[in-house]
């Protein structure tokens, strides 16, 4: 996976067709702004170097951008949108080129699984599922924006015709995570351009790759330029114009809770629509009469999958009394097992965190449990190279290159003790397990909490299961499993964990005016204004 360069060999962008313009056009440093159909360097002339987490080899080197950089991206969507290029196509049509995106994606799928892997370390295999899932997002939306009719109103008068015309919000910016790059881009590009929209999107700083190669396919199938924009660069620096810039319509925002609130705070100065899908704590009930091995084995895939940075992470596990000691001992024993590696390290069971600063923070809530009197009962601290033939262990990754933390279980959490880790987003390999006494007591613990992301129940009770689904104030909720969603189902947040939804239909009419026409077949004077 390494070369004497300390190059990641896993994926190249120089060596990569699709993107040979970024690198062509840039000369001395690559041009990875695509602004109006063009890759343009950063004005400022910043760049960054993409690092693989699972190992610290280099993947690439990208145009760091600043707020001018935005502007300028801002004014030719803008343009873009007003010359009507884009919206003016019929429906049908914008459908097909979004379907011609998953096509893209499918037939290029291992090119942009490893991009993705060797952005964020994650299993390459785990990578090429998201390739599937990103396609299959697009198919949706595609699909949905050629079937959409608009809609009849009744005005129960003979000589009225009223209807409800669907149209694009305009210019939309959009601000992304990293820990699905992709998948959290497609969820917002494909709506907005299957509704008529153009974009500017700035994708999380430290995993550009996906949304360059995104962007070459849309120029690739003849997208008009300037409907699809990208910015690489931090947050602060050049992300503020997104929920600032009167020229934006509608700001959508995927990440944490603290930028959410700054963004909703910027976009209330001009009015802008706003689409938040935030972080999550998120609750997994087990209850005794459940399938005990289908119970632990979820809550392992719940916790653990992609080391926990998913929004939708099953980080807090509340068990049945009678259950908790079975439960806790065969739980930690198999985190305990779970082995971490690279992404093409075939014996890896997960892989690295994004970062070292990530890390840290992680690390940090275990220490708040440890200094509480909480018992880790597995992990509790960053691997070492020491772990590689160890237990974490598949021999074949360094451990100590990357970012890796080891599986972490909690136990013995009060949640009335002043125990903020209980609450808080780990975005990260750390489980809590709490007790309850019955179903009350394990709606009132699941509903305790800032987030309303998603939750799971565990039982072979079909009565209890749905008493437990009306009672949770989460979005998502998975009876009898975890983690699994359909692109034709509504994602987002009750509560602080958002206020929109993504996928589904209403994910397609967060992207959509809905304009009332009301038609008078048969005019008439009313006489009422100064006619004396
Ligand atoms: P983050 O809020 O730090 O960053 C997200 C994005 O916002 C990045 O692109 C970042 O550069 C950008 N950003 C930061 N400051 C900005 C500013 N002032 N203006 C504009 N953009 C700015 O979050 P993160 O650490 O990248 O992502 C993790 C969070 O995302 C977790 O809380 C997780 O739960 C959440 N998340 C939610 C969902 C969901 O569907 N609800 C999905 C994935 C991740």
């Amino acid at each position: 996976m390494t070369n004497a360069n300390n190059r990641s060999t896993l994926f190249d962008p120089t060596t990569t067709d699709l993107l040979a313009d970024v690198y062509r056009a840039g000369n001395d440093a690559p041009a990875s702004l695509f602004i109006g159909g063009q890759w343009r360097q950063a004005q400022e002339g910043g760049t960054r170097t993409i690092s693989c987490p699972a190992d610290g080899t280099t993947v690439g080197t990208v145009s760091e951008a600043t707020d001018d950089d935005t502007i300028a991206a801002i004014k030719v969507a803008r343009e873009t949108f007003d010359s009507g290029v884009w919206s003016s196509v019929p429906a049908r049509e914008r459908g097909r080129l979004v379907i011609g995106i998953a096509d893209k994606i499918r037939e290029n799928k291992e090119l942009f699984a490893a991009a993705e892997s060797a952005d964020t370390g994650k299993r390459f295999e785990d990578s090429l599922v998201d390739m599937d899932d990103i396609a299959a997002a697009f198919d949706h939306f595609g699909t949905l924006i050629g079937h959409q009719a608009g809609r009849v109103v009744d005005p129960g008068m003979d000589n009225v015709r009223s209807r409800i015309d669907h149209e694009p919000v305009g210019v939309v910016g959009m601000v992304t995570p990293w820990n699905y790059p992709l998948l959290q881009v497609a969820y917002k590009v494909a709506p907005a351009i299957a509704a008529g929209n153009t974009f500017v999107l700035k994708q999380a700083e430290l995993t550009p790759h996906t949304a360059m190669l995104l962007m070459a396919v849309t120029k690739e199938l003849g997208l008009p330029d300037g409907v699809a924009n990208l910015i690489t660069g931090a947050g602060a620096a050049c992300g503020n114009p997104l929920s600032t810039h009167p020229d934006v319509d509608m700001v959508s925002f995927t990440g944490g809770l603290q930028t959410g609130k700054l963004i909703a705070r910027n976009a209330a100065e001009t009015v802008k629509r706003v689409a938040l899908e935030l972080g999550g704590k998120n609750p997994n009930i087990i209850f005794a009469d459940a399938d005990f091995d289908v119970a632990v084995d979820n809550a392992l895939n719940g916790a653990f999958f992609h080391s926990g940075q998913v929004c939708s992470a099953g980080s807090r596990i509340l068990v049945e009394e009678s259950l908790h000691d079975k439960f806790v001992e065969e739980f930690a024993k198999r985190a305990n097992n779970i082995k971490l590696g690279g992404p093409t390290d075939d014996k890896a069971e997960t892989g690295p965190l994004i970062s070292a600063e990530h890390r840290e923070k992680v690390a940090g809530y275990v220490d708040e449990a440890r200094e509480h009197g909480a018992k880790i009962l597995s992990g509790g601290r960053a691997a070492t190279s020491e772990d590689t033939n160890g237990q974490h262990g598949t021999g074949q990754s360094d451990l100590g290159a990357g970012f890796y933390y080891l599986p972490t279980v909690i136990d013995g959490v009060d949640r009335n003790a002043d125990m903020d880790f209980v609450y808080d987003e780990a975005f990260g390999p750390v489980v809590t397990i709490e007790t309850f006494r019955d179903e009350d007591e394990a709606l009132e613990i699941a509903n305790d909490t800032i987030y309303g992301l998603t939750g799971a129940v565990f039982t072979t009770d079909a009565g209890k299961a749905e008493r437990i689904v009306r009672g949770l104030r989460h979005c998502t909720i998975w009876i009898n499993d975890y983690h699994p969603y359909l692109p034709q189902a509504e994602w987002g947040g009750y509560k602080q964990s958002g206020n929109g939804r993504e996928l589904g239909e209403v994910g397609l009419a967060e992207y959509q005016e809905h304009k009332h026409v009301y038609h008078n077949l048969t005019p008439t004077v009313h006489g009422q204004f100064g006619q004396q």
